[in-house]
């Protein structure tokens, strides 16, 4: 065997989280594999066309990771993969956890993991991985958003996940499944919340005053549409957070060891 062929060879399995400068420590997924309900908006715009997601290293993680996930699953099912997703978990736990953890006390950065930075959770033996890795580590904040919500028995997976306590889930709307994503919030309250995928103006104004009459307080949060820095003009509405990241109020942090915005801001964290 060639010396490339084997370097693939040793690398073809693998679960590998993403040193993500807005949201810390991710784990990634690829798109056309997973995002099974992906509209068409949120693919023209996803942010994972750009240039920092699509390096030969980062697609050869994604496809890594979703092999690894498929197999694990089929030789042993969600229990199988858990294991996994719980060894990813602990790497990723600040070293002074234990002593902050016994003494009552914060960590110096937060322990954190967002599901997917890219990806979306693709089948219900893979979120009932998750789920039993989330209850595995209580300590560990978990937040996630999906489109994956128009399957019910996915979305009921989802539900439950997204109902504990260290998880929070957040449907992903824009103006092409808004109106089955509130039905989706609506029949779970509590549980979900909200997050706008902001066009211009003028092409979200419609669906506005329902998501803003439904939405309950700090339960909805807009991403305004952006790309190389920049972004359309984020809408402002009673109810409605703005992504503070998108809008340049909190910068992209390369440091580990430092607060990343997502970790700063805390919005969206359960
Ligand atoms: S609102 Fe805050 S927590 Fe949510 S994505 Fe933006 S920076 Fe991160």
């Amino acid at each position: 065997m060639k010396k490339g062929q084997q370097k693939d060879q040793e690398s073809r399995y693998g679960l590998e989280l993403t040193n993500n400068s807005k949201t810390s420590w991710a784990f990634s997924m690829p798109r056309d594999k997973t995002c099974v309900m992906a509209t068409s908006i949120c693919k023209k715009v996803c942010y994972g066309n750009g240039i920092r997601y699509q390096s030969a290293g980062q697609k050869a993680k994604r496809e890594r990771n979703f092999k690894t996930v498929e197999l694990l699953l089929d030789r042993g099912g969600p229990k199988l993969l858990a294991q996994n997703l719980i060894a990813l978990i602990d790497q990723v736990r600040p070293s002074d956890w234990l002593c902050a953890s016994v003494m009552g006390e914060k960590t110096k950065t937060p322990f954190t993991v967002r599901i997917h930075d890219l990806g979306d959770f693709h089948e219900v033996a893979y979120v009932k991985a998750w789920l039993i890795a989330a209850k595995e580590r209580p300590l560990c904040k978990l937040w996630f958003y999906t489109r994956s919500f128009l399957e019910p028995e996915l979305f009921e997976a989802l539900t439950e996940l997204a109902a504990l306590p260290n998880c929070q889930g957040w449907l992903s709307i824009d103006t092409e499944n808004f109106e089955a994503g509130l039905l989706a919030y609506a029949q779970e309250p509590g549980v979900w919340k909200l997050a706008l995928l902001q066009q211009e103006r003028t092409q979200v104004e419609e669906l506005l005053p329902d998501l803003i009459e439904t939405a309950m307080t700090k339960e909805l949060v807009s991403f305004p549409v952006h790309h190389g820095g920049r972004h359309v003009e984020p809408v402002v509405a009673p109810g409605l957070y703005t992504c503070p990241a998108v809008v340049g109020i909190y910068k992209l942090e390369s440091n580990a060891s430092k607060l990343r915005p997502c970790q700063a801001c805390s919005f969206c964290l359960p």
